[in-house]
C-alpha cells in the first residue's frame, strides 16, 4: 500500500469519506496533502526543549544535548502515541460520563438508540434483559473504570469493541 493512501477500518466511514460531494475529512486532506517535511517523516527532527529544534544530518549526527538519532526517533514516537493516545481517552471517558449522566437523569440527553446501546452491552458481557437505563449505567460505570486502571493493569473492553481489522492491525504491530 502506498505511503499516500489512507483508510478507515469502519467501512462505512471509509466509503462515505471518498465520495467527491462529502465534507472535507482527514482521508481527503491526507491525499491531497504536499510531500512530508524529510525530517520530520524520519522522525529525526526534535523540538522538546529550547535548544532546538535539532536536526540530525550527516555532519550533526547528535542534538544539542547529544541525543542520538535513535533517542530522537523513539522519544518522538512515544510521545506521539501518549499524545493521541490521551485524546481519544479523554473522548472515551467525556462520552462515558455523558451517557452515566443520562442514565441517572441528571443531563438534558436521552438514550434514542436502546437497540445499540443492548447490542454493545452485551459485547461486554452486561445482562441486557434489564432496563434500558441500568443497562446505560452498568456500561458507562464499566467503561470509566476500565480507564481507570493503574498502568500495571491490562484494560479489557478495548479487545472486546474495537473494530476486528484494527484489532489485527494492533496485533500486527506487537
Ligand atoms: S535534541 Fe536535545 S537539545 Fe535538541 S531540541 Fe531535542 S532535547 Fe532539545
Amino acid at each position: 500500500m502506498s505511503d499516500n493512501y489512507i483508510y478507515s477500518a469502519e467501512k462505512v466511514i471509509d466509503e462515505l469519506s471518498r465520495k467527491p460531494d462529502f465534507v472535507s475529512t482527514a482521508i481527503k486532506r491526507w491525499e491531497k496533502r504536499d510531500s512530508k517535511c524529510g525530517f520530520g517523516y524520519k522522525g529525526i527532527c526534535c523540538r522538546l526543549c529550547s535548544n532546538g529544534p535539532c536536526r540530525i544530518t550527516p555532519t550533526q549526527p547528535v542534538g544539542i544535548c547529544g541525543a542520538t538519532a535513535d533517542s530522537i526517533v523513539a522519544r518522538n514516537l512515544l510521545r506521539a502515541i501518549a499524545a493521541g493516545a490521551s485524546c481519544y481517552v479523554h473522548h472515551c471517558r467525556n462520552t462515558a460520563m455523558t451517557l452515566l449522566s443520562a442514565a441517572e437523569g441528571k443531563s438534558p440527553y436521552i438514550i434514542k438508540d436502546e437497540e445499540k446501546l443492548r447490542r454493545y452491552a452485551k459485547k461486554i458481557g452486561i445482562n441486557i434483559s434489564k432496563g434500558v437505563k441500568e443497562i446505560a449505567y452498568e456500561f458507562a460505570t464499566k467503561v470509566l473504570q476500565d480507564l481507570s486502571k493503574p498502568y500495571t493493569e491490562k484494560v479489557e473492553l478495548v479487545a472486546k469493541l474495537s473494530l476486528p481489522a484494527r484489532l489485527r492491525h494492533g496485533k500486527n504491530l506487537t
